[in-house]
């Protein structure tokens, strides 16, 4: 069994609190090690020394910091198989699935390769006499990155990444239940030429997460997880003065109307809903065909397609769809939601809890689930399920679809399968939610865009990665000056009347 560390000043260091939380492989329900719950005085410690590194990596030019960060992404390269297996042991996900979270993660480095160019300032030549103006990004200090279990390198990368490259420090909290990727991450980081104490990983729980919150030294909190939790740590670290984007659940729509390529949607549904188990902050978990004919064709789509899903452990190759889910916890909030989906009325067309795994009983595996005839006052629609189950809402009309999608108290991302371009127009305008897909089931922008939802999805100002990390990551100062007319007139050599 594996003791897992902490990872401070460029070293691994044991936990000291003596509280431990199990780390998991969730296809197989072995324990793979313990992990340290961190004290608030190791949290504190490892701020103070991420606040003395960080003065120096702030004078560090931004074209070497890049430099780092260039070496960074060709060792995540180089060691992608490697982090992808760390990936899916501890989450469960597929190998190819696993590499694609490693993958979008570094496509953030890469865009962090250019920091120099996201840090300029500006400037405003003779805004008076002798008056120049000129605005300058500057770097926080120390921050912190709190991150949740289901892509346990992306978003990783998507905190860590921009604000080093800002010159800050990081600490680092990962999920408890996925945190090999990080602490491999970090390793490579320090190997790429990362000053020891510049990225600091403190594993923990609850308490490490409120001694973050409540250390006057961290300057900002960058948090992905669930609603309730990112409501938490939002209202906690703007009371304590601090910036903070936090960003939270979802319950993704995607409308489907009668002139979409019903294949390619049904395809898609396929791909967005049960990918990864369902378990994806942009995984589409609501379908809306509007019509009874597009919905009823729907079904029939997808009903061939998701008994053709193969569930399994990551070790079986490239031929499984998805893996198990997290914790037995989530398996039973799962199958109790299916389960009040029947109670309350809707069409369960196909029912995965009876999935049994040869050889993986004590795994997580949950087969795929399609329910019809869902209404919105049913828990399995109110509820982020955060698994492998497909809800259809049946709209009679693009407006009453359109009006589910806005109704929703989620905002994280939603999509329509149609062939007009008035109806997508009119669709991309319109729709209260941060990303929107045309015919594109899980829309997250490439990492030179930027992410991020809305309403109950997000708490706090400006997206995650691309030009607002850059935002977020440091703040503006700016200078006026004023230099006298002197020197450069010369010597008064004539005696003559003053000015
Ligand atoms: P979670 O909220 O349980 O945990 C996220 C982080 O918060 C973890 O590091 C955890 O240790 C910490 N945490 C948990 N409880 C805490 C508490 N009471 N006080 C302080 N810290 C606490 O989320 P999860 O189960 O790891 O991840 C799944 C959730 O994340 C889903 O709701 C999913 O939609 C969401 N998510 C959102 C996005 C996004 O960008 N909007 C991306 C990925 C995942």
């Amino acid at each position: 069994m594996q003791e897992f560390t902490h990872y401070i000043n460029g070293k691994h260091v044991a936990g000291t609190s003596g509280r431990f939380s199990n780390v998991y492989n969730p296809a197989t329900g072995e324990v793979l090690g313990r992990l340290p719950l961190a004290t608030p005085q190791e949290v504190d410690d490892a701020v103070s020394k991420a606040a003395e590194a960080q003065i120096a990596w702030a004078k560090v030019n931004p074209q070497r910091r890049a430099r780092v960060m260039m070496k960074f992404g060709a060792l995540i390269n180089e060691h992608m198989d490697e982090l992808a297996e760390l990936v899916s042991r501890e989450h469960g996900k597929t190998l190819p699935d696993a590499r694609g979270d490693v993958q979008r993660g570094l496509e953030v480095v890469e865009v962090c390769m250019g920091a120099p160019a996201m840090l300029k300032g500006e400037f405003m030549d003779s805004a008076g006499p002798g008056i120049d103006l000129m605005s300058m990004r500057q770097a926080l200090g120390v921050v912190t990155g709190i991150t949740p279990f289901n892509f346990p390198a992306m978003i990783p990368l998507w905190k860590m990444a921009p604000a080093i490259a800002c010159g800050n420090a990081m600490i680092l909290k990962p999920s408890e239940r996925v945190p090999s990727t990080a602490l491999r991450l970090a390793e490579l980081f320090t190997e790429a030429g990362l000053p020891d104490g510049v990225l600091q990983v403190v594993n923990g729980d609850k308490e490490a997460v409120d001694a973050l919150l409540d250390n006057d030294t961290v300057q900002a909190v960058g948090f992905v997880g669930s609603t309730p939790i990112a409501q938490y740590i939002y209202g906690r670290a703007a009371n304590n003065g601090k910036r903070a984007q936090c960003f939270g659940g979802a319950k993704n729509h995607m409308v489907i109307m009668p002139d979409a390529d019903l294949d390619k949607a049904a395809d898609a549904l396929i791909g967005a809903g049960f990918g990864a188990a369902g378990e994806r902050c942009m995984a589409i978990s609501v379908a809306v065909p509007v019509g009874k004919d597009t919905a009823d064709k729907l079904v029939a789509k997808l009903l061939p397609r998701i008994e053709a899903l193969k569930v399994g452990p990551y070790t079986s190759g490239d031929d499984v769809d998805y893996g198990p889910v997290i914790t037995p916890a989530s398996l039973e909030r799962i199958t109790g939601l299916i389960a009040s989906g029947v109670d309350q009325g809707a069409t369960l067309v196909t029912d995965g809890r009876d999935l049994k795994l040869q050889g993986y009983e004590n795994g997580y595996f949950i087969g795929p689930s399609l329910f019809d005839d869902v209404t919105p006052d049913m828990d399995i629609y109110k509820e982020e399920i955060f698994g492998p189950v497909l809800c259809n809402v049946r709209a009679e009309t693009y407006e009453e679809a359109l009006k589910l999608v806005m109704d929703n108290d989620y905002g994280n991302g939603t999509a329509i399968y149609t062939a007009d371009g008035d109806t997508a127009r009119d669709f991309a305008s319109r729709v209260n939610v941060g990303m929107v897909g045309i015919n594109f089931p899980v829309p997250v922008p490439l990492s030179y865009f930027s992410f991020g939802g809305w309403k109950k999805s997000s708490f706090g100002d400006l997206n995650q990665y691309g030009p607002d990390a850059f935002k977020f990551y440091t703040k503006t100062k700016t200078v006026t000056a004023r230099w006298f007319s002197g020197i450069k007139d010369g010597a008064a050599m004539a005696f003559k009347e003053l000015d």
